[in-house]
């Protein structure tokens, strides 16, 4: 018996990256997964990398759409019967961004709508499945850039910090429920959303600076990440909801201060 024989989980963002480690974490764990994702490439890819025996949907969803998740939401129940696990973990960045005085209404836009409100879709329509079985677990991915921005962090820093909070209501308005509400916040990870980053530190003899603000002294992998949101997801953390744990090799015990090692 593993920890999630007889479960059905889905994952946003389980085209790459964290969600496709979480899917493959999940699945070898013998949960049935289902794997949602904006990118139909990124979808096949995963699909092909999971066993065969974890039966799975792959869906082109855009979370920011609600018809879109309500139509994904209603296939998944009427093709499984069951949804036990949900990881929000579909998110861009859309990379750095000028001075708060230079910000575009339009990045705010988007980047909120996946982010943010993609993720509250994405719970507004589980959740009420989770709450007549009375049962189920919900992770978000946040960031560490919710929890402290810094320049140029606008408006992603400004989502993630709305994705913890998110965290904390729904844990509130579902907890009676028996449903848990957490999230993770990773720091830096080598994934597609950061491979510019990486990129670049590569090119230009730099990649030591990579994990250098990281009291691990590096940077993670999204295996890592994956194996905090299935524990969040699992009945290990059966008393935990509604907190966000940090998964950054330290990133965010230390003030960086000057003067300070
Ligand atoms: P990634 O770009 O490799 O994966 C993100 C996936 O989400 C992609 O497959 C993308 O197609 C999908 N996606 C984006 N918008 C979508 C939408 N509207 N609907 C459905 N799918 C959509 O990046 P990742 O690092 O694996 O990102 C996963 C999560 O981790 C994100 O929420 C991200 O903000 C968060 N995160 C990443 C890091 C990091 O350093 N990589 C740090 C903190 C938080
Ligand atoms: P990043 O800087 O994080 O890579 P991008 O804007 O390049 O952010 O987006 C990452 C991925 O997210 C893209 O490959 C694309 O498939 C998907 N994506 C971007 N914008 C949207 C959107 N509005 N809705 C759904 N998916 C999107």
């Amino acid at each position: 018996m593993t920890r999630f024989t007889g479960r059905v989980a889905i994952v946003t963002g389980a085209g790459s990256g964290i969600g496709r480690a979480t899917a493959l974490r999940l699945a070898s764990e013998g949960a049935r997964v289902v794997l949602a994702d904006w990118s139909e490439e990124g979808l096949l890819e995963t699909a092909s990398l999971l066993p065969s025996e974890a039966v799975h949907v792959e869906r082109k969803l855009d979370v920011s759409d609600e018809d879109a998740v309500k139509a994904l939401v209603s296939e998944v129940k009427e093709q499984f019967g069951q949804i036990d696990i949900l990881v929000n973990n579909a998110g861009i960045s859309g990379g750095s961004y000028p001075p708060v005085t230079e910000n575009e209404k339009a990045d705010w836009e988007k980047i909120l709508g996946v982010n943010l409100i993609g993720a509250m879709l994405m719970i507004k329509h589980v959740a009420p499945h989770m709450q007549e079985r009375q049962q189920g677990a919900i992770v978000n991915t946040a960031s560490v850039a919710g929890i402290r921005s810094g320049a140029g962090g606008n408006p992603y820093s400004a989502s993630k910090a709305g994705v913890i909070n998110l965290t904390q209501t729904a844990a509130c308005d579902l907890g009676g429920y028996n449903v848990r509400v957490n999230a993770v916040c990773p720091g830096l990870v080598e994934t597609g959303m950061t491979k510019a980053v990486f990129d670049y530190a590569r090119a230009n003899e730099k990649e030591h600076k990579l994990g250098s603000r990281c009291e691990l002294r590096r940077y993670g992998r999204p295996e890592e990440l994956a194996a905090a949101i299935c524990f969040l997801a699992s009945d290990d953390a059966s008393y935990i909801t509604g907190q966000a744990l940090p998964v950054d090799g330290g990133n965010t015990a230390s003030l960086n201060m000057p003067g300070m090692k």
